[in-house]
């Protein structure tokens, strides 16, 4: 058996989108993969995975519900004990009607709460659940879906949304020195414009100012997302440890 077909990967948010693309990219690399997410969908996500010859489940849950978090081990059974990657990557960026974020001065505080719920305290749930069997195999790997709003002024997500993945990166170098001692690394990817359901939700016109503003001169894909993830999950990974890898097409260079 390969390292990774014995190295269970959980993918928050895995039902579509960036999460889709990594579950594909780890199942490539041998990984069983568990897609988590609240959308239904996430179980003919799997079964496509499953038809394609990948050991692949589903979990229908929402992360930022401590209930259904501290039922993990009981949802993933057999493979709970055989957990090694996970990839927090569940995240909502809400807009106004008109596609644009509310600026600070007009956004309800339940969006807030909702945005830090889901995109910060989701994946310290997550997370924290994660630990046990990381810590009793000595080997483990926790990667946050950040953002390019987390590295720099924040132009076309909220406040709430710079602020969770903000906290992200905070939480991921705290995790990164707590488990560091005990075989796990916790890094971040910081995607820059990913064409996905989130980014099409955006006002119009958006997409195509951005696209001028990234030097490789295309939106990213999911692919290009799950690259990085597979790196960071594999062993030449092994030193990187409470960093972040910038996958945006130079759009930010720090
Ligand atoms: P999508 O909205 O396409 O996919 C996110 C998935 O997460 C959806 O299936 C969504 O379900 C699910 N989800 C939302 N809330 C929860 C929850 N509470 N519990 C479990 N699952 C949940 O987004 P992307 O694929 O574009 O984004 C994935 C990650 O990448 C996010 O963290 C996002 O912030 C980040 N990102 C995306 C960028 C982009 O340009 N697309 C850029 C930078 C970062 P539902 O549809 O029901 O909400």
């Amino acid at each position: 058996m390969s390292a990774a077909a014995d190295r269970v990967a959980l993918v928050t948010g895995g039902a579509r989108g960036i999460g889709e693309g990594i579950a594909w990219r780890l199942a490539e690399a041998g990984h069983p993969v568990v897609l988590a997410d609240v959308l239904p969908q996430v179980a003919e996500t799997a079964a496509r995975l499953a038809a394609a010859g990948h050991p692949a489940r589903a979990v229908t849950m929402d992360v930022s519900n401590d209930a259904q978090v501290a039922a993990l081990p009981r949802a993933l059974g057999d493979w709970w004990e055989r957990l090694g990657v996970v990839v927090n990557n569940a995240g909502i960026s809400p807009k106004a009607p008109d596609g644009l974020p509310r600026p600070v001065a007009a956004m309800p505080a339940e969006e807030w709460r909702r945005v830090l719920e889901v995109n910060l305290t989701g994946a310290f749930l997550v997370s924290r659940a994660c630990i046990p069997p990381l810590r009793a195999r000595g080997w483990g790997r926790i990667v946050m879906i950040t953002s390019q709003a987390a590295r720099t002024r924040a132009t076309i997500a909220g406040a709430h949304y710079a602020a969770a993945k903000s906290g992200l990166m905070g939480l991921a170098r705290s995790l990164a020195g707590e488990l560091g001692p005990d075989g796990i690394t916790v890094n971040c990817v910081a995607p820059g414009r990913i064409a996905t359901p989130m980014a099409e939700g955006a006002a119009a016109g958006v997409n195509d100012r951005m696209l001028r503003a990234i030097p490789v001169g295309r939106l990213g894909t999911p692919r290009d997302v799950a690259e990085a993830v597979a790196f960071l999950a594999s062993d030449g990974a092994s030193y990187l440890n409470g960093a972040t890898l910038d996958v945006g097409g130079g759009s930010f260079m720090p």
